[in-house]
């Protein structure tokens, strides 16, 4: 398989909170995406922790659940 440089374009978000790339089918992370999340500006970066966050959430990360409303 030649090497997948995992372009942002190709990223897609899937369960669990993490991302893959589509060309690929890798699940990949924040670092391994070019080009670097920093330099693509902070609102898709946040969309990629909100993305992440819900996903931790989801699948029962070990966290204290408070109730809340
Ligand atoms: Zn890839």
């Amino acid at each position: 398989m030649p090497t997948c440089v995992h372009h942002i374009s190709w990223i897609v978000p899937v369960e669990g909170g993490l991302h893959q790339c589509i060309q690929c089918q890798q699940i990949v992370s924040r670092k391994d995406v070019y080009p670097k999340l920093e330099d693509l500006g902070e609102e898709l970066r946040r969309c990629w922790d909100e993305h992440e966050a819900r996903g931790a959430a989801a699948s029962g990360a070990p966290t204290q659940a408070k109730s809340g409303g």
